[in-house]
């Protein structure tokens, strides 16, 4: 797919020299490829999107799909998770890694918000301002940046805040975005804050979707297809390999999919 970019002819170290210049430009070619808006995937509350979100740590979205499933069978609400043997949610869990550690840690933020809120629910956090909801999540243990934006953004909530995965992470380190040696926790901060504030919720979760596609379908870990991507003129890394071992030029962009469902 050919993408329209009014800097594609420009040498690199010119325009795009800048990293919020790369992230714009990024950002633009990759909707053109996958068709922004992007669908979000489901519409979870709040509190089912942390949990979900609690469960994915280190986990492929099809486990920790099944160990959620198993929660809602399993049992009635998130109270009778709270209050269950710990060793009947440490079972539900079994699809996850380190369910041992998960299943306390779940009962425990599950007990936190009780204390908290006097009921088990995060619907308060729809009234408040989004930086102040990420610092309340993020006040819960184990509850990073990610985590904290994954709710507000991937929920029903639908508010305006920034994931980044180890995916998204890599594309943006690859492109010069970060440095190479920025961990994903800082990088949620320094990315959100190259965003145009005029972004809405919705193009700030086209953003996270098109940059984690990317690193899913083209800029894998081990070997990024570097020769058919639509970024390699902008991107720093990829001309660097492209110069130590020349490749075809990019003619568009063979994606290894369509943008189907979304974790
Ligand atoms: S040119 Fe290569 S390293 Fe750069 S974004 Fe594309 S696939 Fe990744």
């Amino acid at each position: 797919m050919a993408h329209s970019s009014s800097t594609t002819d420009h040498e690199p170290g010119e325009a795009m020299a800048s990293p919020r210049a790369r992230l714009l430009e990024a950002h633009q070619r990759l909707c053109e490829t996958f068709g922004c808006p992007i669908a979000y995937f489901h519409a979870h509350g709040p509190l089912d999107e942390l949990v979900s979100s609690l469960l994915s740590h280190r986990t492929r979205n099809a486990d920790s799909a099944r160990a959620f499933r198993n929660l809602r069978e399993r049992f009635p609400d998130w109270a009778a998770v709270r209050d269950a043997p710990v060793e009947a949610v440490q079972d539900a869990l079994q699809p996850c890694t380190w369910p041992e550690a998960k299943a306390p840690a779940l009962q425990r933020i599950l007990q936190l918000i009780t204390g908290r809120r006097g009921a088990l629910d995060l619907d308060h956090l729809a009234g408040m301002p989004v930086p102040e909801a990420r610092a309340w999540l993020e006040s819960l243990p184990g509850v990073g940046p990610k985590t904290s934006a994954a709710v507000l953004s991937f929920s029903a909530l639908r508010l305006r805040a920034l994931p980044v995965d180890s995916h998204h992470h890599r594309v943006a380190q690859r492109l010069g975005i970060i440095p190479e040696t920025m961990a994903v926790g800082p990088s949620h901060a320094v990315m959100e804050a190259m965003l145009p504030p005029e972004w809405d919720a919705q193009k700030v979760y086209d953003h996270h979707e098109v940059l984690m596609l990317h690193g899913q379908r083209v800029c894998h870990f081990r070997a990024p297809a570097c020769a058919r991507c639509v970024l390699l003129d902008i991107c720093p890394t990829g001309r660097a390999r492209s110069r130590a071992a020349p490749q075809p030029a990019a003619r568009g962009h063979a994606l290894e999919g369509g943008a189907g469902p979304l974790g």
